[in-house]
């Protein structure tokens, strides 16, 4: 058997915003890199894994072709190059918005403002649906790089652009427009991998869950009447049920639950009402559901 077909190959994006986090997310799911003198390639201690460090563009063929037996991208990139590949999980960065944006001295009512315009843009593909899907006739200009200055330049009517505070637009004398598409990074997978490589990308989907599970929930702990456990129990539901330790203190009792973490300070006010003292809020490494 040939050793090489059975390590798992991962792709993440060279140098550039998604890197970063890519590279976190991984150090968090137990897999670390060894940075060696190959700019492209590392390998990984202790698992048959190797990542490949490509530009984000090139991602979604090489995992569509199996160079790559996974890969970490953004949603917008896989959209507009349309390889076929698995979407395996939505991970939680990478966040932006394609829109289309126009001068901002320009009234917008609806997409009909563009009816015949020049729209410059690096994701013609994906403007392009959505314009035909509205059978509205736009003028396409594929460029890349600087598409914001296309427009101060005269070569179009407007821009579809990756928006992500819209301070480059207004520093270019544009607003936004309509939002077209919220993108995030996805992990994506070929779609003919082997039995084993297949195990390889499922385990490596359950880390990176873990490691987000933990992330979006918290660790409550708490104390109060015996009385209240059955009320303050629906509040925190937990993963299955709360745990409930008796105090020394006859009456009162200790209660451990797990929260998604946006729903600390919206619940606290209710919890001090049941009576709840004590309350402690702890993060979550991993969590396994
Ligand atoms: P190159 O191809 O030369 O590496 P790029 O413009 O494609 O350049 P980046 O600017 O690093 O690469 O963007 C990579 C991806 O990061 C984008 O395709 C998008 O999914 C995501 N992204 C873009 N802008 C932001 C942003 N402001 N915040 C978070 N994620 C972003
Ligand atoms: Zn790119």
């Amino acid at each position: 058997m040939n050793h090489e077909n059975n390590i798992f190959k991962l792709a993440i994006q060279k140098s550039g915003r998604l890197t970063e986090d890519s590279l976190r997310l991984l150090g968090e799911s137990g897999i670390k890199i060894r940075f060696g003198d190959r700019a492209l390639r590392a390998v990984v201690e202790g698992l048959p894994m190797e990542i490949l460090f490509l530009r984000d563009d090139d991602i979604p063929e090489y995992v569509e072709n199996g160079v790559a037996h996974a890969g970490i991208v953004g949603l917008n990139t896989l959209e507009e190059k349309g390889n076929p590949v698995d979407i395996l999980c939505p991970l939680d960065f990478g966040h932006c918005r394609l829109s289309l944006a126009i001068p901002k001295e320009q009234t917008y009512d609806s997409p009909e403002f563009f009816r015949n315009k020049k729209i410059a843009t690096s994701y013609p593909n994906i403007l392009e649906k959505f314009f035909k899907e509205k059978n509205i006739p736009v003028k396409i200009e594929k460029i890349r790089g600087s598409v914001e200055i296309s427009v101060s330049l005269g070569l179009a009517d407007g821009i579809f652009d990756i928006v992500s505070t819209g301070s480059t637009l207004l520093m270019n004398g544009l607003k936004e427009a309509e939002c077209v598409m919220k993108s995030y990074a996805v992990l994506v997978g070929c779609k003919n991998l082997n039995k084993e490589i297949k195990k390889m990308a499922t385990d490596l989907v359950f880390r990176i869950q873990s490691v987000m599970n933990a992330q979006k929930n918290r660790y409550i702990m708490l104390n109060c009447p015996t009385e209240k456990v059955k009320t303050i129990s629906k509040i925190l539901p937990g993963v299955k049920s709360p745990t409930v330790l008796p105090l020394a203190m006859e009456g009162w009792c200790s209660l451990h639950s797990v929260i998604p973490e946006k729903d600390f300070w919206p619940l606290l006010s209710r919890l001090k009402e049941e009576g709840a003292q004590g309350i402690l809020v702890i993060p979550i490494e991993k969590m396994v559901i």
